[in-house]
């Protein structure tokens, strides 16, 4: 289980008032905020986050899981609708391999609009015939 609030996390003190970010939305166990270094040049780049220290999707349980992902689809239109956004990305990283920089787990929710110059899909790679298959049968697998 996790603990509710962690000493050194900047995102618990974000929770517990002791520092003041831009909150966009928050209930009783999530907190929405403005990203202080948004991704492209479009207002409205969020981070929402269980207001429970969890570090990842891994230590997080599916009920905070849940009532993050019910806050992203509620802010989703709104951050859309205010910023202009032709699209939008939710982005969730976990460990620092994968870009995590705030262990207090968390959902990007990032407005896009066409040729903005954000890329998520610099060096892609071809897999190899199989691949996919077999890593799809392996994930099925891991799942039982
Ligand atoms: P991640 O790389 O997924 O851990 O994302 C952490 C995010 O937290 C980054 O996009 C940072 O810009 C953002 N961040 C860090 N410090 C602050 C802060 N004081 N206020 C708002 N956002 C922050
Ligand atoms: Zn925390």
């Amino acid at each position: 289980m996790g603990i509710i609030q962690k000493n050194d996390c900047i995102f618990c003190k974000f929770v517990t008032g002791e520092i003041k970010p831009a909150v966009v939305f928050k209930n009783e166990s999530v907190l929405a905020i403005l990203d202080i270094n948004p991704a492209g040049a479009l207002c409205g780049h969020t981070l929402v986050m269980p207001k429970k220290h969890f570090e990842t999707i891994e230590d997080c349980p599916e009920k905070e899981l849940k009532e993050a992902i019910a806050a992203v689809k509620k802010l989703v239109p709104a951050i859309k609708m205010v910023s202009g956004a032709e699209g939008i990305n939710v982005i969730q990283n976990n460990g620092q391999a994968a870009g995590q920089l705030v262990n207090h787990v968390h959902f990007h929710i990032i407005p896009r609009a066409r040729g903005d110059g954000i890329h998520f899909n610099e060096n892609r790679r071809k897999p190899r015939p199989m691949e996919l298959t077999e890593a799809a049968e392996a994930i099925k697998k891991a799942l039982e």
